[in-house]
């Protein structure tokens, strides 16, 4: 146990905790902003680069940025739950990448100690989007997978995502993270999740970690209306919660499905990646014939796609070699893995899909090899209000306010990257404040909080007073607690916290949008 001072004055207590948390809220702002730097110049530079390794290790720098950015998060919010409590926001996402951000981040790491890590992925769940905290779930299922991934030495893991029930508002959606790992003993399983806690003689000589995650895991779960169920034994664990999750009904698809008849070849040892490849191509119609091996009649008649693990590829060079010539392009794709120093050399002819073998690559490959039925089927609606938004995007100008010259280049960037091309800026609030003065037309404003001469709250209230229909997203490192601190009523339509990814500042834009002109263009409104 550690010493406790005895006697410690109630003012004094409380003072040192408000300092404390004074410094985590410098820290964690001190961080969070070169972070935003590295994840947005990350992801500018990927779509540049032309190599496909070069490709890779970007995304591996962004995937590491985000894991250090979710190991930020649980402390912060460990520091700062008993004062101030925890927050969980509401806005409008697709859960597909979440799930895929937090399957990236953990996949190398366990691949490297030969545990394979799937993410199954419920096929009825693809293309919807809801109303929740992204940015939460992210953080618990990292939590769940990073443990996972701590405490399994061999075998698997699995992150299941599958639909329970659905009225037309809701759909409950199960989580599961589960793995083959040591187990928890019975005697710990109550206790694992107060702060603090770990289980000690069992697992000695593991990786030190900090008690925090599933402390903060638990709570968040609660605050999204649901529990967290552990269950474990010797054979390994699994930690489980059911989400009633809002339907975000503005961007209705329907899920993808293939091409009526589709055929799809599967060539590969048995594995759980094997079986979870079939069940996601079953699952968006396909018909799918599977081997463990090549074999001549395979090279007789082509189907409309196939997948080949690399394994089988070594194992069987000469009729890989036939079926590779013999396949057309986007029609063949080799599963590879990355640490395996044994995966062919790529070439030209056929795809390599690196692991974790995620869905949206698998969709990617169906469309590219033309077997996605009705264009992805999006709905009507949907297909109106993205012609609706393109032209948004080509008319309208977007004020940049930041003081960092980085920033408003991450900033830009992604912009750029969206299909904005009228983009302006500033360094502060003051300039801001003078470039609207001056009578420039803008029709979005994007507004730094902490920056010199004038901070982004005083200046979008002044903005406000010359032109109060302007929209302006507010961009900050501060914690929600410090922005309801620093901030009034209506000073932003919404603040997004850094870092923020190119497809948040998307969906802000077209939140405000939406929310602002009511699926109205700027060009209409002003006809
Ligand atoms: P940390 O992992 O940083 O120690 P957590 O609160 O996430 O903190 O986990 C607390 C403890 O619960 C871990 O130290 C470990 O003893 C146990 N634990 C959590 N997840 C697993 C798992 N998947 N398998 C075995 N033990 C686990």
């Amino acid at each position: 146990m550690k010493n406790q001072p005895q006697q410690v004055s109630v003012t004094r207590e409380l003072g040192e905790s408000k300092a404390a948390v004074n410094v985590i809220a410098t820290i964690s702002h001190e961080i969070r902003t070169p972070l935003h730097a590295i994840m947005g110049l990350a992801e500018l530079v990927k779509d540049e680069i032309i190599s496909d390794t070069a490709k890779r290790h970007i995304e591996k720098i962004l995937v590491a940025s985000e894991a250090l950015l979710q190991t930020l998060n649980t402390s912060i919010d460990a520091a700062r739950v008993d004062r101030e409590g925890l927050y969980i926001d509401q806005s409008p996402f697709d859960l597909l990448p979440v799930m895929e951000n937090a399957s990236k981040m953990f996949a190398l790491n366990a691949e490297s100690k030969g545990v394979s890590l799937n993410l199954h992925f419920d096929p009825r769940l693809l293309n919807s989007r809801y109303l929740g905290d992204p940015a939460r779930l992210l953080q618990i299922i990292s939590n769940l997978l990073g443990n996972a991934v701590k405490f399994t030495e061999a075998g698997d893991i699995s992150l299941w995502v599958a639909l329970r029930r659905e009225t037309s508002r809701e759909r409950q959606i199960y989580f599961a993270v589960e793995d083959s790992g040591i187990g928890i003993p019975k005697e710990y399983l109550e206790r694992i999740t107060q702060q603090y806690s770990q289980v000690q003689s069992a697992q000695a000589g593991r990786p030190k970690g900090s008690g925090l995650g599933l402390f903060i895991t638990k709570k968040l779960i609660a605050l999204m209306g649901s529990d967290l169920k552990i269950e474990s034994s010797a054979r390994g664990s699994r930690f489980s919660f059911t989400l009633s999750l809002p339907i975000d009904s503005s961007q209705a698809a329907d899920p993808p499905q293939l091409v009526s008849g589709t055929l799809v070849r599967v060539i590969s040892k048995p594995s759980v990646a094997c079986e979870l490849l079939q069940t996601q191509l079953k699952g968006l119609g396909a018909h799918v014939d599977y081997s463990e091996k090549l074999n001549v009649e395979h090279l007789r008649h082509l189907p409309d796609l196939t997948f080949v693990d690399f394994e089988v590829a070594i194992d069987q060079p000469e009729l890989w070699q036939s079926l590779r010539v013999q396949t057309p392009e986007h029609k063949l794709v080799l599963l590879c893995s990355e640490l395996d120093t044994r995966v062919p050399t790529l070439q030209a002819q056929y795809i390599g899909w690196f692991a974790p073998h995620l869905p949206s690559d698998l969709l990617q490959y169906c469309g590219s090899a033309g077997l996605l039925a009705g264009n992805n089927s999006r709905s009507h609606t949907f297909e109106q209000e993205r012609v609706r938004t393109r032209r948004r995007k080509q008319s309208m100008c977007i004020f940049c306010v930041d003081d960092s010259p980085t920033n408003l280049i991450v900033l830009k960037g992604a912009l750029n990257k969206l299909g904005f091309s009228d983009l302006q800026q500033a360094v502060n609030g003051v300039k801001a404040v003078e470039y609207v003065q001056a009578g420039n037309e803008i029709d979005l404003i994007f507004m730094d909080f902490n920056m010199p001469v004038m901070n982004g709250a005083v200046a979008a209230r002044e903005i406000r007073k010359i032109h109060s229909d302007i929209p302006i997203i507010g961009l900050t490192a501060l914690s929600d607690q410090e922005i309801g601190e620093h901030m009034q009523e209506g000073d932003f339509d919404l603040v997004l916290t850094k870092p923020a990814s190119a497809q948040q500042i998307d969906d802000a834009i077209n939140q405000v949008l939406r929310n602002r002109y009511s699926s109205v263009t700027p060009t209409e409104q002003a006809q």
